[in-house]
């Protein structure tokens, strides 16, 4: 027997499957997809069986030197999947199936997460001895139970439990337990309104088709998600349900266990690995039939897929931004394919992209305009801060305040965002909010504090820093940004009673504490919850009524094409957490760019307006969804060298792509990082017949260039 193994070297050269020997005392516990220990050169290497056969090219093989796994980690499908994904993102083979697995379950070498175990004792019958007191209670719990946990016979007498084990009457047993259980409750399924029910209706469940769900915040998406799995349920199928990982709550794990119990298992950043490896292997034994988790579960070992749904299909969080730069919304359409099964986008705001394809008809849209039971969306009121800004220096403006003080009067809650966005490295004038733009790519100029200029990042113009603005001729052009710890002083000082929660990445990076703040804003331990995007997204508090947006241009600000869609989407998804329940909710933006249309049409919750302003937009100046871009960086530790091999990938990247725009090189969005300075080519292509080939050559051919590096990132996320 002879077994192709691939096997990961940190080298990049090699991404190739090799055969080794498979000696005879192991024949029986080879199985494709499971790892293997080979000998490398002089190292020994974990690796993927990918191929059993009888016959190899190669003489003088080298034999398997033990097997890893009894069960299989990598199935016939997700084999299949890592070459698709392989072709798409140009990645290694052995890269694609890394990132499926938990760490316990890739194969490198030396992890040593191991599964847990209880001890157990076992009684051996027909024992001929006199027991004492405590001896006879320790045998008497085994009258009902063939095996008893050790730490309730410890409980009983330790020394007796010693003797008997000692005696051999009892005997040990390590029975393995899972590090996460999941309570069932059994709450039931809500009773769906009749635009619920319509969209659970208009889902065919027997053909792969993918559905764009567009419902506006507190339409009820998250019940017609659970109504859906669990039908895909009751016909004996299996469902994914992937969310980004910042609404990946355990209220929401909550929801999910509550109604489907044990079933589920979940698989997110907040696991340690060995809850990780736990959860995986749950699945992968078909003991969880739902899976719910961040990008990565849309690799869950499912057998007998019924459903995918992505929630909050705009966020950008289903893009991994390092290699293998996959799109986990792409893989769950091939998972859809191979499993005939369909696909549920769900959003507020959908990315442009998508509702492009709905309104094509490449998607299915489907369709929910109000929130549940006929509640309003919050009144949106914009405060110009031109005008503020000039009565006084305070970052809350009176009217601000003003509501501030009103809500809590009236012992309602308030929730504030912070918008920091990418936040310090544009420059815009303090006076009139007036930000500097690239003239021919129309985005936001970055600023370089070494050579105190501005550049574009897509076509590489530059110009100089003047502290005089060119709109309003003030000399106040600056960097300078607010935190929220400067708006929780404010605070502090304008509304001296109220309780202020500050949430943002410093207070909440411990393990935890995101959640235990959650819980208490929502049992009104606080009036204010003050945050960054971090408080944007998903919430459900039913006592907040105002909603205020400290600065709503910073994101408008980024140097990216999407700002303006990304302000929308966070400035709508932020309005919608105000108002849920039966109190009217109202929504304050402050804004230097009241006339803005992406701050215009947040106003009146006009996702339609939008989407067509923004469309003629990208269409002029050709970005997607009207042309795909693809991102190519090209980085060295030698200055020269990466602008000389960037130059010359431009040229031949123009002999072979008659049908593709080529901007640059420029110098990518960090320059020099770690000491490593990065170019990049930007191609803009609608329908290119020899892009994969063309980029495939030059992947292969830098294969084994040590001097410099280069990274494809198809339909990237950030440049
Ligand atoms: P979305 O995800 O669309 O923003 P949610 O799913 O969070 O909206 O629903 C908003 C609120 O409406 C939640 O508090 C939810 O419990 C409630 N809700 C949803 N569907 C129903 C229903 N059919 N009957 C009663 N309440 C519902
Ligand atoms: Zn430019």
């Amino acid at each position: 027997m002879i077994v192709g193994v691939l096997v990961e070297l940190a080298n990049k050269t090699l991404d190739r499957i090799f055969d080794y020997k498979v000696d005879d005392n192991i024949k029986n516990d080879i199985k494709i997809g499971i790892r293997v220990e080979v000998p490398f050169g002089k190292q020994t290497l974990e690796g993927f069986v990918l191929h059993i056969k009888d016959y190899s090219d190669v003489d003088n093989l080298k034999s398997v030197i033990r097997v890893i796994d009894s069960d299989v980690v990598l199935n016939k499908e997700l084999i299949e999947l890592g070459k698709v994904m392989k072709e798409n993102t140009l990645a290694t083979l052995i890269s694609c199936y890394q990132v499926m697995l938990p760490r316990a379950l890739k194969a490198k070498k030396k992890n040593n997460i191991t599964k847990k175990y209880d001890t157990y004792y076992k009684l051996v019958k027909n024992i001929d001895y006199k027991f004492n007191l405590s001896q006879q209670k320790i045998i008497d719990c085994f009258n009902n139970n063939p095996l008893v946990k050790r730490d309730e016979l410890l409980k009983i007498s330790p020394s007796s439990l010693k003797t008997l084990v000692n005696k051999k009457i009892l005997v040990e047993e390590k029975i393995e337990h899972y590090r996460i259980e999941y309570n069932k409750k059994n709450s039931n399924i809500k009773v769906l309104t009749p635009t619920q029910e319509k969209v659970v209706e208009e889902v065919n469940l027997n053909r792969s088709d993918v559905y764009l769900l567009h419902g506006v915040t507190g339409s009820g998406k998250t019940e017609v998600y659970i109504k859906l799995i669990s039908k895909v349920i009751s016909n004996g199928k299996t469902a994914i349900m992937l969310v980004p990982e910042i609404s990946l709550t355990p209220q929401m794990i909550s929801r999910f266990s509550e109604v489907f119990g044990s079933r589920i298992a979940a698989i997110h950043s907040a696991l340690s690995e060995g809850e990780k490896y736990d959860e995986w292997r749950r699945i992968n034994r078909g003991e969880a039939d739902i899976v719910i988790g961040a990008r990565s579960a849309i690799f869950a070992p499912l057998n007998n897929l019924g459903i995918i749904i992505i929630d909050e299909e705009h966020s950008d969080s289903y893009k991994q931004d390092t290699n293998p730069r996959y799109n986990a919304k792409d893989i769950a359409i091939v998972r859809s394919k191979t499993n005939n099964c369909p696909v549920v986008m769900g959003s507020a705001t959908p990315s442009l992209e998508a509702f492009a394809r709905a309104k094509k008809g490449v998607y299915k849209l489907l369709s929910m305009p109000n929130r549940i039971n006929g509640k309003d969306l919050p009144d949106v009121t914009l405060i110009d801060m031109n005008i503020e800004a000039k009565k006084s220096k305070l970052h809350i403006s009176t009217p601000l305040l003003n509501s501030i003080k009103e809500v809590i009067d009236n012992n309602n809650q308030v929730i504030l965002l912070l918008n920091r966005r990418g936040y310090s490295s544009f420059v815009t004038c303090k006076n009139c909010g007036y930000t500097f733009k690239c003239p021919n790519c129309d985005i936001t100029l970055t600023y370089h504090k070494t050579s105190n200029t501005l550049r574009c990042h897509y076509c590489g113009y530059g110009t100089k820093v003047y502290k005089e603005c060119p709109e309003c001729h003030e000399e106040a052009v600056s960097n300078l940004g607010v935190g929220t710890e400067k708006i929780e002083e404010e605070l502090k000082e304008l509304v001296p009673n109220a309780k202020v929660l500050r949430m943002d990445f410093d207070t909440t990076s411990r393990k935890g504490m995101h959640e235990k703040m959650i819980s208490s804003f929502k049992k009104h331990e606080y009036d204010i919850l003050l945050g960054t995007q971090i408080v944007a997204k998903g919430l459900d508090f039913e006592n907040v009524t105002l909603v205020g947006v400290i600065n709503a241009d910073t994101s408008l600000n980024i140097p990216d094409f999407r700002s303006s869609e990304n302000t929308f989407s966070l400035l709508s998804q932020v309005s919608g957490r105000s108002g849920r329940s039966n109190k009217k909710g109202n929504v304050i933006i402050q804004t230097f760019n009241p006339e803005h249309y992406a701050i215009k049409y947040t106003k009146t919750h006009d996702y339609i307006g939008f989407y067509n302003h923004e469309m003629t937009i990208r269409k002029a100046l050709k970005y997607p969804p009207y042309y795909y871009i693809c991102y190519l960086k090209i980085s060295s530790k030698d200055y020269d060298i990466a602008s000389i091999e960037a130059n010359k990938i431009k040229k031949s990247l123009e002999r072979n792509l008659k049908n593709t725009i080529i901007l640059g090189p420029s110098v990518a969005n960090i320059f020099k990082m770690n000491n490593i300075y990065r170019y990049g080519i930007i191609l803009k292509y609608k329908y290119e017949e020899n892009l994969y080939k063309t980029l495939n050559i030059l992947v292969e051919h830098y294969r084994n260039n040590n001097k410099v590096n280069i990274d494809i990132d198809f339909n990237p996320n950030h440049f």
